[in-house]
């Protein structure tokens, strides 16, 4: 069981007696009042992040415990540097056969109190004992087994699951790679005992479905045949559409990307149109703990109430190894070199601005496509003065890099929500953003001193440059620049807000289960 300390915001953990261990886990009797939602995804920060999955996963549960809401996560346990040197205590031992193999796993619970909330972690030998979530992390070749990762995971979390005798009041799970979980829950004969619990299903990026063909559905534990329909999708096995048909509510992580599913979602379209009465779109926050520019301990030079020596101090320090020119207006790009991001445009982007005389500088942070990759060091090697480049994952970076720049451009073709606008408008960095999903729903457009940042409609090269040359304008007028970087500080994308929404939901499905 554990209390939440509202002077610390911090969960303080209790220990449990062998049989609440076995049985009744973090939240029992005593906290009867308070939901328990149990959290299943691939990532959560600070544990193992590639993305906003991770810090999603990571934040909502401190601020869903403010709402009486317990969560604990379950997570793969990886080879990863941060599960090495945490306590964890093991918990369950079990094991299954999947196909043709014997699957032998350990849920262990994390014995910290930081997180703010509980944490499992399942190890499973031969699935997850690797040094990346989803790649090689020296190699950055993806592994090839993703389907069976994903299976043996909500495998052994349902068989775990299944031996408690106090159930958990929802399964939260987030993507494809827990998508099996509301079909199993509701249709597998050794899940029966869990089929009254209710599930809800985030989706934090469509564009990953996770599917896979028929021949493997020897992997998925036997199940009701007469509905084998729900795990289908244009005649594969599709983990992702499965959940939007299973789960008992759907949430995508702004209400603007629901709204565009329902367009345009790879051909689940229709889908998303005929569930749209169990659908809905939250808004994510941002954790402002972690991300608090007053106390960021990444940072040399901390905010306060001076926001332009702020941001100057941090640009200074940022591109003090560089040639570029702290004086003038710099634009950061953070992100996943992935076509989603708009990552390809960067090249066209930067070289437009520049040979239309705009006098902007520019910083890219971000791994992903080789070409990507390629063009932006060619682009820093041709401008040593304009472009600097860091083709590399770093979180140090990219903290100094929010506080220091003084926009961030972000010309993506899907974002769902997207957390770097927020991120940065937190450190006073104005978002240049593709008016599209989670960007529309958190940046006002900029008109006289009202607004938060620039948008545009459409990706087109021109159009976006010429908003790179209006906020050059802005930069150059100072006073002005200091009114709309206090508009995007003072906007609040904290978790507040949105946790409600959350327990909202988690209240109307139980209602559904009465
Ligand atoms: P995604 O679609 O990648 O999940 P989000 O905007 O939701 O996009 O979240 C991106 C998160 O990943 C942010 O916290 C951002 O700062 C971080 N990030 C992306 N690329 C890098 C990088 N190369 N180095 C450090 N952080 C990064």
């Amino acid at each position: 069981m554990h209390n939440f300390d509202i002077e610390t915001g911090k969960i303080k953990l209790q220990r449990n007696t062998p049989q609440e261990t076995v049985l009744g886990k973090f939240s029992s009797i005593s906290m009867s009042q308070k939901l328990k939602v149990h959290f299943l995804s691939a990532e959560c920060y600070p544990a193992a992040k590639t993305g906003g999955l991770a810090d999603v996963v990571g934040a909502l549960p401190k601020y869903l415990a403010k709402k009486d809401v317990d969560v604990a996560v379950f997570m793969p346990k990886y080879h990863m540097r941060w599960f090495f040197d945490k306590p964890f205590v093991p918990e369950y031992q079990g094991g299954f056969q999947m196909g043709f193999e014997y699957i032998n796993f350990q849920v262990e619970r994390l014995d910290i109190e930081e997180l703010g909330f509980y944490m499992y972690v399942i190890d499973i030998p031969g699935k997850f004992d690797r040094n990346g979530v989803y790649a090689d992390a020296s190699t950055g070749i993806f592994f090839g087994d993703e389907v069976e990762r994903n299976i043996s995971f909500q495998r052994a979390y349902l068989s775990f699951v299944n031996t408690w005798t106090e159930l958990p009041d929802v399964i939260h799970n987030h993507d494809h790679h827990m998508g099996l979980i509301p079909f199993m829950m509701k249709h597998c004969n050794e899940f029966e005992k869990l089929k009254p619990i209710p599930s809800v299903f985030t989706i934090h990026n469509q564009a990953y479905q996770g599917v896979f063909e028929w021949d493997k559905k020897y992997l998925i534990p036997s199940y009701d045949i007469w509905n084998e329909g729900m795990l289908d999708w244009s005649g594969k096995i599709n983990p992702l559409a499965s959940s939007v048909k299973c789960a008992w509510k759907v949430t995508t992580v702004s209400p603007s990307y629901m709204e565009e599913l329902k367009r345009n979602s790879f051909g689940l379209e229709w889908l998303f149109n005929t569930e749209s009465q169990k659908s809905r779109g939250i808004l994510n926050g941002i954790d402002t703990e972690v991300w608090d520019p007053v106390s960021d301990t990444y940072l040399d030079n901390k905010m306060d109430d001076d926001l332009g020596s702020f941001k100057l101090a941090n640009k200074k320090k940022l591109l003090a190894a560089s040639r570029l020119d702290p004086n003038r207006a710099l634009i950061a790009f953070i992100g996943r070199f992935a076509g989603e991001k708009g990552a390809d445009l960067l090249y066209f982007i930067i070289e437009g601005a520049i040979n239309s005389g705009c006098k902007a500088n520019f910083i890219i942070l971000g791994t992903g496509d080789k070409g990507v990759e390629s063009g932006v060091k060619f682009l820093s090697e041709k401008h040593p003065d304009r472009v600097l480049a860091h083709l590399t994952y770093n979180e140090k970076l990219s903290h100094e890099i929010y506080a220091g720049s003084d926009y961030i451009l972000m010309p993506s073709r899907v974002e769902p929500c997207g957390l770097n606008q927020m991120y940065a408008m937190r450190y006073g960095t104005i978002p240049i953003v593709h008016n599209i999903g989670g960007l529309k729903d958190s940046v006002k457009d900029i008109r006289g001193n009202d607004g938060t940042g620039f948008k545009f409609s459409g990706l087109e090269n021109t159009k976006i440059v010429e908003k790179i040359i209006l906020a050059n304008d802005l930069f150059e007028d100072q006073e002005r620049l200091a009114i709309i970087r206090d508009n995007a500080v003072s906007q609040d994308n904290s978790w507040e807000n949105s946790a409600s929404k959350y327990r909202e939901v988690y209240d109307e499905v139980i209602a559904m289960k009465a």
